[in-house]
């Protein structure tokens, strides 16, 4: 047991409102109960109704998670092959697929879809979710059983594969109600899907995959936004969400804490370079473009946001000293790249110069990591905590297109300055936006009416669902 547990100060609302289930034991995973202490008191509220169908998926999931004696019944039906009959428990499984801020992203809409069919999710570890993230509910594990008879086809799923169900439908001669029920379908659910796999968005497809007791996901996506657009989900989703622009924040901070190895990375950096601070700034870099950076591009881009949008203080080349010393107000600024030449810049220049504010600007990188690694323990360790520790920050400039930084702002419940995307290596002009809200962005939606079957651009068709900032044929909630 650490210190911070046993402090006496009044807990702030521990449960997040009651989002949280207190069944657990608090040692095992440390930032389910302490995150509140690094977080500022939001203004969201999660639903009654949220809390209570999330109290009634804990049940159901301890009904019928792994080797319960539903499950196994379940397991029954797959093995076999052949589907019998309507059964009491049925699932999702959550392939491990794609970079973690993809992952994290699309685990959280796999858990909604879920709840919202009635399903148990079961998530496949990979080599690394369980190092990374605490269960989520409570006595009984969300992790697939390492024998469960499809895993070791994972792997080779695609859009070809004889179970995927786009592919089912492509072959599909005879009409609907002659359809046979099989025991489980693969979804891909992935960015290349093609309309086969898409027609998943449609009530028709919907109401056929009621009855398969395993849908087993592979995806890298939010694709949250267009599950608003399904009309048999409409009245549930907005039951469980009176503010649509709290999806993610919700499911982010009800599925996602960090084990205690990433708590003490998160909390051990917190504490050293950014709790002192009387504002905390988050930057969060990604480069899409090839070729080995700091490209100058870049930084410009960088500075010309954060100080015509009044984040950072300017800085004064002709003078050594501003203002008296010891009493001015402090920035700390928390920068993540995979890349150090950034932060060294921005550093350096905070340091050669005085700001014309008087106010103390420190810069901090946790990590460079260079490229992005998949296997390595440490290093996906590295990823969570940054999104982590710029989810704490009082205010959050993102990069276009990052899903790492969709997940820090989410979980922090802010709405960021969005950097443009650069075409040809130039600055864009304006640098960045405002977010219109704190949600992620669904880059790959369908466009599709299913019911008229043409064509339609679904970011105009409802007032909450719109396309993205960084992205012109995303989807969004606002
Ligand atoms: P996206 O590609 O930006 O949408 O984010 P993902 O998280 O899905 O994939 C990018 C991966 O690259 C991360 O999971 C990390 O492994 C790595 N990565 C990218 N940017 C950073 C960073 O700023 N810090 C660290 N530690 N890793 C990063």
């Amino acid at each position: 047991e650490d210190g911070v547990s046993q402090s006496t100060e009044v807990p702030k609302d521990k449960l997040l409102g009651g989002l949280l289930s207190a069944g657990f034991d608090e040692g095992s995973c440390l930032s389910r109960y302490q995150s509140v202490k690094y977080r500022k008191e939001v203004s969201h509220k999660p639903s009654s109704y949220l809390i209570s169908r999330l109290r009634r998926y804990e049940a159901l999931h301890k009904q019928c998670g792994p080797y319960t004696e539903s499950y196994n019944k379940t397991l029954e039906q797959l093995k076999s092959g052949h589907y019998t009959g309507p059964s009491e428990c049925n699932y999702v499984v959550w392939v491990s697929f794609s970079g973690l801020g993809n992952r994290i992203l699309s685990l959280a809409s796999s858990f909604l879809y879920a709840l919202l069919t009635n399903r148990v999710l079961l998530v496949d570890p990979g080599v690394d979710v369980a190092d990374l993230l605490c269960e989520p509910f409570p006595e009984v594990s969300w992790f697939l059983p390492p024998d469960f008879p499809l895993k070791n086809q994972f792997n080779q799923f695609n859009q070809e594969s004889p179970e995927c169900y786009g592919k089912m439908l492509k072959n599909i001669t005879i009409t609907n109600s002659n359809r046979l029920t099989p025991p489980s379908v693969y979804l891909h659910l992935v960015h290349d899907y093609n309309d086969h796999d898409k027609l998943f968005f449609c009530d028709e497809e919907q109401t056929f995959l009621q009855k398969v007791p395993w849908l087993i996901v592979k995806t890298d996506n939010y694709f949250i936004p267009s599950l608003f657009l399904i009309p048999s989900f409409e009245q549930e989703l907005s039951k469980l969400f009176p503010k649509k622009d709290t999806v993610f924040h919700f499911m982010g901070r009800y599925l996602f804490h960090p084990t205690n190895q990433v708590w003490g990375l998160i909390t051990r950096y917190y504490e050293s370079y950014l709790a002192k601070a009387d504002e905390r700034i988050g930057i969060q870099i990604r480069v899409f473009d090839t070729g080995t950076g700091p490209f100058q591009h870049v930084l410009d881009q960088i500075l010309a946001c954060t100080v015509k949008e009044n984040l950072l203080p300017e800085i004064n080349r002709e003078q050594h000293i501003i203002g008296p010393s010891g009493t001015q107000k402090s920035k700390a600024v928390l920068m993540t790249s995979l890349s150090s030449g950034y932060f060294e810049k921005v550093r350096e220049m905070y340091w050669e110069y005085p700001t014309v504010t008087g106010e103390v600007v420190g810069i901090y990188q946790p990590s460079h990591e260079e490229y992005q690694q998949t296997e390595k323990q440490m290093h996906n360790r590295k990823a969570w905590t940054e999104m982590y520790l710029l989810s704490l920050t009082d205010v959050l400039v993102t990069s276009s297109w990052s899903t790492f930084g969709y997940v820090a702002q989410g979980l922090g419940g802010l709405k960021p300055w969005i950097l443009y995307k650069p075409e040809n290596r130039t600055t864009p002009n304006p640098p960045c936006r405002r977010a219109m809200s704190m949600e992620p962005c669904f880059h790959a939606p369908p466009f599709y009416d299913c019911k008229a079957k043409i064509g339609v651009d679904t970011g105009a068709l409802v007032p909450h669902v719109r396309h993205c900032e960084d992205m012109s044929w995303g989807l969004k909630l606002v």
